[in-house]
């Protein structure tokens, strides 16, 4: 075995680790618990909304052409039918000459075209004037206007807001199919470890990986379960991970990642499971392992929080969206001009965090493992494997956190 890691492109890395990572199966929830779910079927209109032609002001339903012409001085004239009620079945036509009131919401009975608003129209006995002419169509939306039978009206892959929520109830899907929310074991090793709570003596740190691959895949709407801190010792670290990939469907473990004789996260994963990528070409965050064990991915991030960030970021969000099955997850990016030179290694893909003030994308360099970078950048600037750097004042495209 090599002493080095080999590493692999960013590309072929996420094709991995795609390879490994199953959708979550589909359950059916009530239309009342399925916010924030991801949809696991596009979802059909079962029949045309509105279901009539209908008035979106209070006013006449008439036909636009006997309104033809109509203003203050010369007001059409038409004979008041009758009235429309809300929520009943209207008998009644329109004729010609004639008009029928409705309210805002209200069917527009059939012969009629157009709605002329109450505040344009006066009553004299049972004639309505109208004082301003309609366009057909005017003042009302037609059957089937606003979603149509069997129309897709939210495609799968898609996480339910509060607006879809509410068109959901519209096309009658009571009971929602969306997928199961994923557990996502989170595993930090390191001897030198201790928990959030503990004050840390000479050499030692507090764990910040758990915390931020906890909130992580919460952003993605997983459930994150915490194995705690396991010390490098094999022994220990292979029980932990049996128990995390027993009840959990994806496991994120930190530190120990790269080759040192220290590093054991590679060898536990090994014998229990199998490493089919460790190291890629990819900074910060090259000494990186994709494996699995049984049918369950296990990722070994490096240690420092920042580059363990990265990671995440850049292989881990893939994983994640096919996991959750959220196809519809895009990143958000904004054109910047770059405040400084930016040097990159050739043969791998840099990711230089970044803020962003007035347009203007600032390197915020720092020895690897500083923390702070991970609160004061906006995003990151992505410099592709064969490029060699940046120039001062070059547009660039800042992904955002
Ligand atoms: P390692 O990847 O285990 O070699 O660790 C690299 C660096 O990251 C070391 O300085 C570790 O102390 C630090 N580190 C590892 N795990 C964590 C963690 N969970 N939280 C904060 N720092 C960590
Ligand atoms: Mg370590």
């Amino acid at each position: 075995m090599s002493l080095f890691l080999q590493t692999i492109s960013v590309e072929e890395a996420v094709r991995l680790a795609l390879s490994v990572t199953p959708v979550m199966p589909v359950e059916d929830v009530p239309l009342a618990c399925s916010g924030d779910r991801v949809l696991a079927s596009d979802i059909r209109a079962d029949i045309d909304i509105p279901g009539f032609n209908r008035s979106v002001m209070d006013g006449y339903a008439v036909s636009a052409a006997d309104t033809t012409g109509a203003g203050e001085a010369i007001p059409a004239m038409v004979r008041m039918a009758g009235r429309v009620s809300m929520g009943a079945p209207v008998m009644i036509q329109v004729q010609p000459g004639e008009c029928v009131y409705v309210p805002t919401g209200g069917r527009v009975p059939d012969g009629a075209d157009a709605v002329a608003m109450i505040e344009y129209c006066e009553q004299v006995g049972d004639i309505i004037l109208v004082k301003r002419a309609v366009a057909p169509g005017e003042n009302m939306i037609r059957r089937g206007e606003d979603f149509a039978t069997g129309e897709v009206v939210l495609a799968s892959g898609r996480r339910i807001s509060s607006q879809d929520m509410g068109v959901l109830a519209a096309v009658g899907c009571a009971t929602v199919p969306v997928r199961k929310i994923p557990r996502l074991g989170i595993i930090s090793t390191g001897n030198e470890l201790v928990p959030v709570s503990g004050l840390p003596v000479e050499g030692q740190v507090r764990d910040a990986n758990s915390s931020l691959c906890g909130g992580f895949v919460q952003e993605y709407g997983c459930e994150a379960c915490y194995f705690g801190i396991i010390p490098d010792t094999p022994e220990d670290l292979e029980i932990t991970l049996s128990l995390a990939v027993a009840g959990c469907d994806l496991v994120l473990l930190s530190g120990g990642s790269s080759k040192d004789e220290r590093d054991i996260s590679a060898l536990v994963i090994s014998r229990i499971g199998k490493v089919i990528a460790h190291g890629i070409a990819l900074s910060p965050g090259k000494p990186t392992i994709i494996g699995h064990v049984g049918q369950v991915p296990v990722i070994g991030l490096p240690g420092h929080p920042a580059s363990a960030y990265i990671v995440l970021f850049v292989i881990v969000h893939h994983m994640l969206r096919a996991l959750t099955g959220e196809t519809h997850r895009e990143r958000q990016t904004v054109s910047a001009v770059l405040s400084q030179n930016i040097p990159s290694a050739r043969g791998r893909e840099d990711y230089v965090r970044v803020s962003l003030a007035g347009g203007i994308a600032t390197p915020l360099f720092g020895k690897s493992g500083l923390l702070n970078t991970l609160v004061r950048s906006t995003g990151v600037i992505r410099i592709p494997a064969g490029c060699e750097g940046l120039e001062q004042g070059s547009p660039v495209e800042v992904l955002l956190w």
